[in-house]
């Protein structure tokens, strides 16, 4: 410890999260162990968000009373504090405007935007260059957090056009936090846009349709068919039905569900949890995000499946710190479920017994890894852990977890109310079921479409209107930053699981991003290099290294001064592509070379080809 002090405001802000320090406490401190004091360590994410959000940084002081009151070592305490982009543990003004220059917004405005926005900077703002805010339907945009009593950050929608804008939205009047009232959706903008083909709406049916703040209008359409049919079948009863559907986790690793679930629902050690991966951070995507603010209802009502059918009485929900409207409207859908039933001691009076616990990420990539995501709810720095062990066996806390993203989980409500047959009819033998993109970019119409698995590129992309001003997209970069571009000769790709495993492509996360002929390809992936960089947890040398030097060798390549040739950097790069692919820990640096990769042998940069 050191001799800083917490100022008054700053023990109020842990206080009032924490309750009042025991009687017996000196400073905040009161002696445990074992047990008891290693369970207070879960509250550490939490509680450094609570200091952070009230004060507008973490001081010494500040950290000093939270390790006091959480019996965390300080040393690891700060460790985890600066593990997080959100997170200060330097004195900045209270409010701060995360500007985003990621890949959809820089090429609709995002860096002017940026460049301009400078001039907002004084003693009582800051403004910073941000990776994905996940609103890259409504680029270019920026967020914006202010500190002081209550949660203050919120998100503003674009486009933001210019500093003006961004000033008169901030300006003189108070921030209001985001509410779970509808009227929240004046402070980001109108609801937005997203279609499917035809009557292949299904994930999408309530979007738009449902009020997201009210459990009868849930209920009214449909909402809480699915988990009385559930428990109608039986835990047992309800993973035969998901695997019956086949349907394949959405997150990336395409793995079966009903599997999942079966190894962990069949493991002796007890408790058991469940978790829904809401750390959407894969620049490009927001389908989760428009998902939860639009059908919050729908997600939790998955989650309790999930949790009946494996066994578990809690449930966590792990949101990216940047979506400030999704939390409020999740945290009141749990509050709502509770009060009706839904949750709690016995749920729907029939013995099931679950809860959910929201919790909220602070700036992280890499907490979207399951097993970093762990640790972060953990209240430890979001590292990956080595595998094996899974997470079947050994996930939060040790213990048997099941942990699934978004989309894939709300693909259990229709698999349960349609029936396995009838969901497993829509899309391939493969690939059953719909599937989420997210489309963005260059595109006529961008938002979130729905298809069915099978779908080519082309028919995605014609969906929203095509590439905006007309003609054919110089380049699409298909599932994220960890997918790759693919160039106009493989807009007939199809997309499902088996074709794009046998192309060489991938679905990632369903980010169709679409670029059109004036694109510069060298400045993406100077970007994606620049976000992987950044991203890396820095735990294992390949990637920790690697990223650093992939993006050193396109800078070269850019100055037009390569070591040797440039074509002695390209087989670098390829080398150091391939050493992250082999030997990094975790997916993070294992694709970190695939985008820069597929760009460089597509479309022949430095090569004297297209850029
Ligand atoms: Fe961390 Fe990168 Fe290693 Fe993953 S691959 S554990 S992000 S250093």
């Amino acid at each position: 410890m050191t001799d800083a002090r917490a100022t008054d405001e700053e023990r109020a802000a842990v206080d009032e999260l924490l309750g009042p320090p025991p009687e017996d406490a000196v400073e905040g401190r009161v002696t445990r162990g074992g047990h008891e004091a290693r369970e207070l360590r879960t509250q550490l994410l939490p509680t450094l968000h609570a200091l952070q959000g009230r004060i507008g940084w973490i001081s010494e002081g500040g950290l000093n009373y939270v390790s006091t009151r959480l019996s965390v070592p300080p040393a690891e305490a700060y460790g985890v504090a600066t593990f997080y982009a959100m997170f200060s543990v330097e004195e900045r003004p209270r409010t701060v405007i995360h500007v985003c220059d990621d890949l959809a917004c820089r090429v609709n405005g995002g860096r002017e935007l940026l460049a301009s926005a400078a001039e907002l900077r004084g003693p009582d703002a800051e403004v910073i260059a941000s990776p994905c805010l996940g609103l890259c339907e409504r680029a270019p945009v920026a967020l914006v957090q202010r500190a002081g009593a209550g949660r203050s950050d919120v998100a503003l929608a674009g486009p933001v056009t210019a500093p003006a804008n961004l000033a008169e939205v901030i300006g003189d009047r108070e921030i209001e936090p985001p509410a779970a009232s509808a009227a929240a959706e004046l402070l980001v903008g109108p609801s937005a846009p997203q279609a499917g083909s035809g009557n292949d709406r299904t994930l999408l049916r309530r979007v738009g349709v449902v009020e997201p703040t009210s459990i009868d209008d849930y209920r009214a359409h449909g909402g809480y068919a699915a988990l009385r049919r559930a428990i109608e079948l039986g835990a047992e009863g309800t993973i035969q039905e998901v695997t019956d559907a086949k349907l394949l986790g959405r997150g990336g690793a395409a793995f079966p569900t009903g599997v999942k679930w079966t190894g962990v629902s069949e493991q002796p050690v007890h408790p058991h949890f469940v978790i829904c991966n809401a750390d959407e951070s894969e620049p490009g995507t927001f389908k989760d995000r428009i998902m939860m603010e639009s059908d919050p209802f729908a997600l939790i009502e998955a989650l309790t499946i999930a949790g009946f059918a494996v066994g578990a009485e809690q449930g966590y929900l792990y949101i990216r710190g940047e979506y400030p409207l999704a939390t409020a409207r999740l945290e009141h859908a749990i509050a709502e479920a509770r009060r009706h039933g839904f949750l709690g001691e016995d749920v729907l009076e029939r013995g099931v017994r679950f809860d959910v616990e929201l919790r909220r990420g602070a700036g992280a990539y890499i907490c979207g890894e399951e097993t970093a995501l762990f640790n972060s709810i953990e209240g430890k720095r979001g590292e990956p852990r080595n595998k094996p062990p899974f997470p079947v066996t050994h996930g939060v806390f040790g213990k048997p977890t099941a942990i699934n993203n978004v989309e894939t989980l709300l693909n259990v409500l229709p698999i349960l109310t349609d029936g396995a047959a009838a969901y497993a009819a829509t899309g391939t033998e493969g690939s059953t079921g719909t599937r989420l993109f997210c489309l963005s970019g260059h595109v006529e119409r961008p938002g979130v479409y729905e298809h069915p698995h099978g779908v080519t590129l082309r028919e995605v992309i014609d969906a929203a209107g095509g590439v905006r001003g007309g003609g054919a997209p110089k380049a699409v970069l298909l599932g994220g930053a960890a997918g790759g571009f693919v160039g106009p000769d493989r807009l007939d790709v199809r997309l499902t699981f088996e074709d794009a495993r046998e192309g060489g492509y991938t679905l990632g996360s369903g980010v169709v991003m679409v670029f059109d002929q004036e694109i510069d390809l060298v400045d993406l992936c100077l970007r994606i290099a620049r976000f992987f960089r950044d991203e890396s947890c820095g735990q294992c040398v390949p990637c920790r290294v690697g990223t650093v030097r992939q993006e050193e060798a396109l800078h070269r390549l850019v100055a037009g001064r390569p070591i040797g040739s440039a074509a002695d950097e390209l087989v670098l790069l390829e080398d150091v592509g391939q050493v992250m692919r082999d030997a990094s820990i975790c997916g993070l640096g294992q694709t970190a070379a695939n985008a820069v990769r597929s760009a460089i042998a597509t479309f022949g940069l430095f090569d004297g080809g297209a850029s």
